[in-house]
């Protein structure tokens, strides 16, 4: 079985000061390219899960997503780092099982590739990550402002690759 870090991404991997709609809205955190290759070279699969109810409000399309998506991997490819796969929720409204806190994007991307959950992360920015996080089996990362029902909560992806790299020896007792 393999172990991954399911990565939020707005306010995680790119900011998040207004909506990102097109390619050019995109703007990744100085960190964010080495954080992400770290875990590649520690054999982590990396994944986004992202929430994009945008989608279904109808502020941007499916084909517009995968262009931000597409950017996205070929801009972090430059400097080495690599994403395994993206899972993303379209809806907002809708009755679903993969919008966080709910945690169909990593219950399904852990069936794909044969995750551990028990040995796996979720780091995000909101509670609604952790919960989902929490509610897949996963160790969680709260960035930013603290949230008790996280295993930890650090300042930002930076910080919380430290922690899973550090907690290697704990994940194999
Ligand atoms: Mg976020
Ligand atoms: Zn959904």
């Amino acid at each position: 079985m393999n172990k991954a870090v399911f990565l939020d991404r707005d306010g995680v991997i790119n900011r998040y000061d207004s909506p990102v709609n097109k390619p050019e809205d995109l703007e990744l955190y100085p960190w964010t390219a080495k954080a992400i290759k770290s875990l590649n070279e520690k054999e982590y699969k990396v994944f986004i899960v992202t929430n994009q109810g945008g989608i279904e409000c109808g502020y941007f399309t499916e084909t517009d997503l995968n262009e931000i998506h597409q950017h996205l991997l070929a801009t972090l490819k430059k400097e080495a780092a690599h994403i395994d796969d993206i899972e993303y929720c379209p809806h907002f409204n809708s009755d679903c099982k993969c919008r966080k806190p709910e945690a169909g994007m990593i219950l399904k991307l852990a069936k794909k590739y044969d995750i551990n959950l028990e040995n796996s992360f979720m780091v995000g920015d909101r509670n609604s990550d952790i919960e989902a996080g929490n509610k897949a089996g996963c160790r969680t990362i709260k960035l930013g402002s603290k949230y008790p029902a996280a295993d930890y909560s650090v300042e930002n992806l930076e910080d919380a690759v430290e922690i899973i790299v550090n907690a290697q020896e704990l994940i194999y007792i």
